[in-house]
């Protein structure tokens, strides 16, 4: 017998319950293509992530499990966001399988790009990214606000794979190396090329979302972004310095200037210059002492050493419980236990 590698896939879901009734069955017959294939182990799994949702979602996920061996899921303890998500599967996968691959569960990835994720693995590559070759299918605003953060984020400093989402390949063994990257302000599509290790990209096309709505809008979008920019480089510092810099000389040529025009005697009412100097430099004050803020206050969450995710429960597990059904116990005493259980599932 051949060995073949242990696949999990991880899946983040937050409020999906539309979307997920679709997509699950398209995780599972992927596993079982590629296990058929003979590329995974039989012992592959999906794990879906619940990032805190509202809805119905962690019930959905409790009830694939129960039906598909090959399903699991975990629960994050409140909502944390996508990356934080991502981030928690993968930190709960790494210790039980080869390889992983993070996926959305909306079904804008193209599914069949992990064949070929898988090949390039199995070919010596330890992280493959899955990169977007078109936006066709996204709106013309979404798609050029996303090329014009690219370009920000590479400018400013946050080298990341260019048209690469969350969508990608990670060893086990990268990720126990990944493990130590402690830091809480996380963004995972930066911080993963820093591991290093052989990479590899693979090309597909981006689908439209199959049910459900996004949820990233403009202003997460920009959150990602600036998140992006100050948890991985000091370049606006460095930037900030060279304005700041820029300015002062041009200040100082002012200076001269209006000495020499006081001099010859020409006394100028104006309060116009004056008034756009000080709006002008107190806007880039205000600006810099706004990013300065950021990583400030960014470090001041880093020192907090607070626990990027929390897990609630698994569904391989009881509940996170460690109640026993115990056979000679007063039967009402049992009644009370098992209500209390579902009361603490319907809450
Ligand atoms: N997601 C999450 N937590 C959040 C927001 C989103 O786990 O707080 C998940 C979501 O369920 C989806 C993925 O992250 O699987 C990407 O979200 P979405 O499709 O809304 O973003 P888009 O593809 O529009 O950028
Ligand atoms: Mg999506």
């Amino acid at each position: 017998m051949e060995a073949r590698p242990v696949l999990w896939i991880v899946i983040p879901c937050y409020n999906e319950e539309q979307v997920l009734p679709l997509t699950a069955p398209m995780f599972l017959s992927k596993l079982e293509q590629l296990t058929g294939a003979g590329k995974i182990s039989r012992n592959s799994r999906v794990l879906f992530v619940n990032d805190g949702s509202t809805d119905r979602t962690w019930e959905i996920i409790r009830q694939l499990a129960e039906e598909h061996e090959q399903v699991l899921g975990i629960c994050q303890s409140r909502n944390r966001g996508h990356q934080n998500a991502v981030l928690a599967g993968l930190m709960e996968a790494k210790d039980h399988c080869d390889i992983t691959i993070s996926i959305d569960c909306d079904g804008q990835d193209d599914l069949n790009a992990m064949d070929e994720m898988v090949d390039r693995y199995l070919e010596g590559a330890e992280v493959v990214y899955g990169v977007r070759s078109e936006r066709k299918t996204d709106t013309w605003f979404k798609r050029n606000t996303a090329l014009f953060f690219y370009r920000l984020m590479k400018f400013m400093g946050a080298e990341i794979v260019f048209n690469h989402a969350d969508y990608r390949l990670i060893s086990a063994r990268v990720l126990k190396h990944f493990a130590d990257f402690e830091e809480v302000n996380i963004f995972l599509r930066g911080m993963v090329p820093m591991v290093g290790f052989p990479s590899a990209t693979v090309t597909y096309e981006r689908a439209a979302r199959l049910a459900g709505k996004s949820h990233y809008p403009l202003r997460k979008m920009i959150n990602l972004a600036f998140n992006g920019i100050t948890s991985l480089s000091v370049k606006p510092i460095t930037l900030i310095t060279g304005a700041g810099v820029g300015f002062s000389m041009l200040g100082l040529v002012l200076m001269i200037w209006a000495i020499i025009r006081a001099c010859q005697g020409s006394t100028v009412a104006g309060w116009t210059s004056t008034v756009c100097i000080i709006c002008l430099l107190g806007g880039i004050q205000l600006i810099s002492l706004g990013v300065l803020g950021q990583y400030i206050g960014k470090t001041y969450l880093e020192t907090k050493r607070r626990p990027r995710y929390i897990i609630s429960a698994r569904t391989w597990e009881t509940e996170g419980r460690r109640w026993i059904e115990e056979a000679d116990a007063e039967p009402d005493a049992a009644k009370t236990q098992k209500e209390q259980h579902s009361r603490i599932w319907k809450s």
